[in-house]
């Protein structure tokens, strides 16, 4: 079985001093391929030069980009320097970038901005788009449907947590849907779990957002709070049976559905 994180914070602090024991432990779970998540100008350039190659037996490409939280140092400089690292090969996608009107941590105005600005860096790179959304699902949609057809190789929004509602509306639209620890958890994940079952699965995409989103259903308990991508497999099992399917062939279809979307070669 081959699987691929499609969302790893793999540049986050956390993971300083240990990160070729984490892709070596994700390795030995059949974690063979990562998109490491570019969230802001330093930690894009940071994944683009991790991810130039091969490390502990992991393929490595990253996406580059701001996440909403940091919209507020986006400016032209960083506008120009995120134009460079889409022309990079390792680089497979544009983002993160969204809304978050969870935390506010960047004001409303500035997080359209950035979100607009880099849906513009997609049209004009021809790459796909990293999405992140949280607490903003009709604003979000609206400037997503907007930007939609100048849009050449669609978005997946990434860790997805709503009901079968959302998940219709960006199934609608032609988005992928990137799948977390969220939906282990059946105490707030309840809504996600209702909509996994119906997700195409060639839209599916599966992601730890590693070091978040520790899966609440580890058995045995680890002993700290931060995940790894080789938790992915709890993702994958949660996900199978949710769907009433194998983990072989979510793994199978999701391989597929992940390179497909970001244009890698699935041998
Ligand atoms: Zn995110």
């Amino acid at each position: 079985m081959r699987l691929v994180d499609i969302g790893v914070n793999l540049m986050s602090r956390q993971f300083e001093g240990d990160r070729d024991g984490v892709l070596a432990r994700a390795r030995e779970r059949g974690v063979e391929r990562m998109i490491i998540t570019g969230t802001d100008l330093v930690a894009s350039e940071a994944a683009a030069r991790a991810a130039r190659g091969r490390a502990a037996g992991v393929e490595l490409w990253c996406t580059a980009g701001v996440h909403p939280h940091h919209a507020s140092d986006f400016d032209d400089a960083t506008e120009a320097r995120l134009r460079e690292l889409h022309r990079e090969d390792q680089v497979v996608a544009v983002g993160e970038c969204g809304l978050d009107y969870n935390r506010n941590f960047s004001p409303r105005e500035a997080q359209l901005a950035a979100f607009e600005a880099q849906l513009s860096l997609a049209a004009e790179a021809g790459l796909p788009v990293f999405l992140h959304q949280r607490d903003a699902h009709e604003e979000f949609l609206a400037v997503l449907q907007n930007a939609w057809p100048s849009l050449p190789r669609g978005a997946v929004v990434h860790c997805f947590t709503e009901g079968p509602e959302a998940a219709a509306d960006y199934l609608e639209l032609g988005c992928h849907l990137g799948i977390t620890g969220w939906v282990c958890d059946e105490r707030r994940g309840g809504d996600l779990r209702d909509a996994v079952a119906e997700i195409p699965a060639d839209r599916l995409l599966l992601e730890t957002d590693a070091p978040y989103l520790l899966p609440r259903n580890l058995e045995p308990r680890p002993s700290s709070r931060r995940n790894e991508p080789m938790h992915l497999t709890a993702v994958l099992a949660a996900v199978a049976a949710l769907r009433g399917e194998s983990p072989n062939e979510v793994a199978a279809a999701a391989w597929a559905a992940t390179h497909a979307f970001f244009g890698l070669d699935p041998a």
